[in-house]
């Protein structure tokens, strides 16, 4: 309401306070707003210099945004093989797809368990690599006392089902000047003093009214995020029928998905198991049932590769509802659903 009645809906106040709101979280030294994920994902690529004829190592098990932005910079997605236990990136197989044109690194904290950092910021040190973190699904994640997004760069979405949504939005956030200097640029077609352009840039600003309703959930945060972590732990002691998501030591996890696995050799598919909680009233989702390299406009790119743990995940995965709005009487039911299957 404080927005419309001031009449200024485009980017304004509140994106300012949202910004504040994220490095007061992250500990980042800038934020800075734009208008989704996938424009954070771009103009954090291209204020890092990285542009045609570089290559950026990612993962193929993921939203299509993360390859997509890579695409959109210009640059050539190179596509690594996922862990078993997260399923985020294998860092362990990152340096031997590094090759001259390499230029950055891009890992995904997917379904908010972080990726490993150490190893692939010291992979990166080594190789002269940038690390640009896709942490559309990690707000609230951290490894140790480090919030994810509070150091290098990161890219935060608030789409409509992230744990902190505007219905649209994204954000940039970084300890590099020039990097957050260029993005702020970037946002709002390159112009740095009014009227003057320094550079191609895009229309990703983020209007105040979605900003507004981001910063009112910015202030709970970690009541969201405590009653994600309290409805995991809670799964993780009640279930028995399947595999449930594996944390590694020293890391939070933001349970943007909670995520069973039904493998491919076990007793119970998860198509399956799937339809059979959907007709139990459960609401059930697949993320992701393609891996990137099989999408339609990648086919030609990376039709011969083959990643079988990712291609593998795409066939196991199945999340179930986690969100803080859940009632004790839904996670009961949830649970006895899944150990019913
Ligand atoms: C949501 C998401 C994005 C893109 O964010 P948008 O705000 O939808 O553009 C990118 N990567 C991952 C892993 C996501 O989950």
């Amino acid at each position: 309401m404080d927005v419309l009645e001031s009449g200024m809906l485009a980017q304004g106040k509140y994106v300012s306070l949202l910004e504040a709101s994220f490095k007061h979280t992250t500990g980042a030294r800038h934020a800075i707003a734009v208008s989704s994920g996938t424009a954070a994902l771009h103009v954090a690529l291209l204020a890092s210099g990285i542009g045609p004829g570089d290559e950026v190592i990612t993962t193929p098990f993921t939203f299509i945004a993360t390859v997509n932005s890579i695409l959109m910079a210009g640059a050539t997605p190179v596509l690594v093989d996922i862990e078993e236990s997260t399923w985020n990136i294998d860092a362990s197989l990152v340096e031997a797809a590094v090759t001259p044109r390499t230029k950055a690194i891009l890992p995904v904290h997917l379904f908010g368990h972080p990726a490993d950092l150490a190893l692939l910021r010291d992979i990166a040190a080594r190789h002269g690599l940038v690390v640009i973190e896709d942490a559309a699904q990690a707000l609230g994640a951290s490894i140790g006392k480090a919030a994810i997004g509070g150091s290098g760069t990161a890219c935060f979405s608030l789409y409509a089902t992230k744990n902190i949504l505007a219905g649209e939005g994204g954000m940039v956030t970084t300890d590099d000047d020039a990097i957050a200097e260029r993005c702020a640029m970037l946002r709002n077609h390159g112009m740095k003093e009014r009227y003057k352009h320094e550079m191609l840039g895009y229309n990703y600003r983020m209007p105040d009214i979605a900003a507004a309703i981001a910063h009112a959930q910015m202030q709970r945060l970690e009541q969201v995020q405590s009653a994600r972590a309290a409805n995991a732990e809670y799964f993780r002691r009640k279930i028995d029928s399947c595999e449930t998501p594996a944390t590694k030591d020293g890391c939070t996890h933001a349970w943007h998905q909670y995520t069973l696995r039904f493998p491919l050799d076990g007793d119970i598919r998860r198509d399956d198991a799937a339809k059979r909680l959907g007709e139990a009233g459960i609401g059930t989702g697949i993320f992701y049932p393609t891996p990137a390299h099989r999408q339609r406009h990648l086919a030609g790119a990376f039709g011969g590769i083959c990643l079988p743990v990712a291609e593998r995940a795409c066939d196991e995965v199945l999340s179930i509802p986690v969100h803080p709005r859940l009632s004790t009487d839904d996670r009961e039911a949830i649970v006895s659903a899944v150990n019913a299957l």
